[in-house]
């Protein structure tokens, strides 16, 4: 079957200063757009940080976001001083993340995985919220922060017994609410730095000496190749292509929108700005991706009834 493309003719792909996005379809006239290019096909969902905002995660590369440089792979690895640095900030940030609830947003691609619509999720957030939300299929693209890994031997650690030794080892670290502030709300900087040189760490209980490292893909980092040959899969099982929240601004993502569009199925895009792939997409949508997801969920189950 053919695919209509309803609106194209966009300008820069990486015009990042376009919210909303001036060419695309609003949530009223989307959804029926979205519903008709989607309807009757098997769906895989590339999802990325606008599906967990509603859950109170902050999007860092979404309309609101603050300018922010996080730290990169070959920077954790190559100085302990950043190394300290970053789980001093992390202890706070993972607990806060692996408290967060699911979504609308979640909960919909859920329910749509339930009754045979979406046949998996591929995810570039870290958070779990997905499978959280009732989601089996899932691949964890960029990792979780579940998780801490050790870079020489592979061990995996759960993020929680970390956490219980790194608050041993840093007895009344975070009593001094200056410290506190410093970690929780300034950018990585030298400045910020200076009151986390003397967090504690430590290496590999397993091997001994490997640096352990939240299992996460960090910028400068490739997401493993299994997990990318999976996503590859999961694209390739489907039948059509639903982009949520995510600006597609690394070639992580926009590598399926492009698989997507060669297999020869219609991609739909929803997300609030523009993204790095709108030029390919049949429908792009700019709306709030949770309000606007469950509403899509609705129509796409009213036709299944
Ligand atoms: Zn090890």
């Amino acid at each position: 079957m053919p695919v209509r493309v309803i609106r194209a003719g966009y300008g820069a792909p990486n015009d990042q200063a376009l919210f909303p996005d001036p060419h695309a379809l609003d949530a009223a006239a989307g959804l029926p757009a979205a519903a008709s290019a989607l309807k009757g096909r098997q769906l895989v969902v590339l999802t990325g940080a606008g599906v967990s905002t509603d859950s109170g995660i902050p999007d860092y590369r979404g309309p609101e976001a603050k300018p922010r440089t996080p730290m990169t792979y070959q920077e954790f690895m190559g100085s302990e001083r950043m190394r300290r640095h970053y789980w001093a900030r992390n202890q706070f940030g993972w607990h806060f993340v692996a408290n967060a609830e699911p979504s609308g947003a979640h909960i919909a691609l859920a329910e749509l995985e339930r009754r045979g619509i979406v046949r998996g999720i591929i995810t570039q957030n870290i958070d779990r919220l997905h499978q959280k939300a009732g989601s089996i299929d899932v691949l964890d693209l960029h990792g979780t922060h579940q998780r801490v890994i050790c870079t020489r031997c592979g061990t995996r650690i759960p993020r929680h017994i970390v956490s219980d030794r790194l608050d041993a080892l840093n007895p009344g670290f975070y009593d001094d609410v200056a410290t506190r502030h410093d970690i929780e709300y300034a950018p990585d900087a030298d400045a910020t730095i200076e009151h986390t040189e003397h967090f504690e760490i430590y290496d590999c209980p397993v091997c001994q000496e490997g640096i352990l490292k939240p299992d996460v893909v960090f910028f400068g980092e490739n997401a493993p190749a299994e997990r990318v040959r999976y996503a590859k899969l999961l694209v390739d099982r489907a039948q059509a292509l639903l982009v949520a929240g995510t600006s597609l601004t690394v070639n992580s993502g926009k590598r399926y929108v492009r698989r997507a569009v060669t297999n020869g199925m219609p991609v739909v895009i929803v997300n609030h700005g523009v993204t790095g792939s709108d030029h390919l997409a049949t429908v792009k949508v700019d709306a709030f991706v949770g309000d606007f997801l469950q509403s899509l969920t609705e129509e796409l189950l009213h036709d299944l009834d």
